[in-house]
C-alpha cells in the first residue's frame, strides 16, 4: 500500500543565476505504516524535499504521487483541498496561532473540512488523550511548553485524519525529555493507527527511533537503510 511516490524530483534555486540543486533527481517511495527518518547536513535538501512533498512547494520536475494522485498536477486551489484531506505536517517551531487555544487550533481544521460538531468534539477528545494534553484543552500556546505546543501541533497534524504525516525537524526546539516524549506519542501513532511518518532530523537519539533512515547529501539520496528495530534484536 503506497502512500508517497516521488519520482525525479528536483527543485533548482536560483537557476538564473548560481543554479543551487537543493533537491536533484530524488526517487522516493514510502509504503503505508513506515517510520522513516530523513538525515543530512544542514542544507543538504531536506526542507525542501519534504515541502515539495506535503504540497508547499512545487518541484520544478518530476512528479509526487500521494496514495496515487500526482499532486504536481493540481491547480492551488485543489492542492490545498487535497492537502488538507491527505497530509499532515509538523514544522520545526511549532506555528500554532498564537491567539488561539490549544483546542481551538486543532479545532480550526475540522471546520475547514466542514466536520460536524459533535464529529469534531469526539476527535478533540481522542486526540488530546493521545497527545497528553486533555487538561490544556482551552490554554493559549503561549502558556504551553515547547513540548506542549510540538505535541499540539501533532494533534493538529492529524486533525483531518491524514493517513501520513511529515515532521521537518520537530525536535530540533525541544529539550531531550520533550523530544523523547514526543517521539513516544508518534511512535504510538504509528503502531496503533497505522499513521505513516516521516520526520528529518539532526538527532540521534530520534534516527535511533526509526525504522529506516534516508540520507541525502547536496540534494541527493545517498543511503536508504532499513533498521532492525530494538525490540525484536535478541
Ligand atoms: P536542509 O533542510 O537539509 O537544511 P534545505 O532544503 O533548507 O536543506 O536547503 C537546501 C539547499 O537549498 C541549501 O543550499 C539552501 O541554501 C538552498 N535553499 C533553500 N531554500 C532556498 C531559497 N528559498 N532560495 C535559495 N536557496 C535556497
Ligand atoms: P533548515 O536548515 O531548518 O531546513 P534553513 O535555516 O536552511 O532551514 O532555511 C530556513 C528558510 O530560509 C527556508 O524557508 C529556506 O527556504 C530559506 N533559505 C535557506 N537557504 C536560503 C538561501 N540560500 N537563500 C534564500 N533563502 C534560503
Amino acid at each position: 500500500n503506497t502512500v508517497i511516490d516521488a519520482h525525479n524530483i528536483s527543485k533548482v534555486y536560483n537557476p538564473e543565476t548560481i543554479p543551487v540543486y537543493a533537491v536533484n533527481n530524488v526517487h522516493l517511495h514510502l509504503e503505508r505504516g513506515e517510520f522513516t527518518a530523513l538525515v543530512g547536513p544542514s542544507g543538504s535538501g531536506k526542507t525542501t524535499l519534504l515541502n515539495m512533498i506535503g504540497g508547499l512547494d512545487k518541484p520544478d520536475g518530476g512528479n509526487i504521487f500521494i496514495n496515487g494522485n500526482d499532486i504536481t498536477k493540481l491547480s492551488a486551489n485543489e492542492l490545498i483541498d487535497f492537502r488538507l484531506k491527505n497530509i499532515g505536517f509538523v514544522f520545526q517551531s511549532f506555528n500554532l496561532i498564537p491567539v488561539l487555544t490549544a483546542k481551538e487550533n486543532v479545532e480550526f481544521i475540522m471546520q475547514l473540512q466542514k466536520i460536524k460538531q459533535s464529529e469534531r468534539d469526539e476527535r478533540i477528545k481522542q486526540l488530546f488523550q493521545q497527545i497528553g494534553l486533555e487538561d490544556k484543552l482551552n490554554e493559549r500556546p503561549s502558556k504551553l511548553s515547547g513540548g506542549q505546543q510540538q505535541r499540539v501541533a501533532v494533534a493538529r497534524a492529524l486533525a483531518s485524519k491524514p493517513q501520513f504525516v511529515l515532521a521537518d525537524e520537530p525536535t530540533a526546539n525541544l529539550d531531550t525529555k520533550s523530544a523523547s516524549n514526543l517521539l513516544d506519542i508518534m511512535a504510538k501513532l504509528n503502531k496503533e493507527e497505522n499513521i505513516t511518518f516521516l520526520f528529518s532530523t539532526h538527532d540521534q537519539r530520534v534516527i535511533d527511533r526509526a525504522r529506516r533512515v534516508i540520507t541525502l547529501v547536496d540534494g541527493r539520496i545517498v543511503k536508504d537503510t532499513a533498521v532492525v528495530s530494538t525490540e525484536h534484536k535478541e
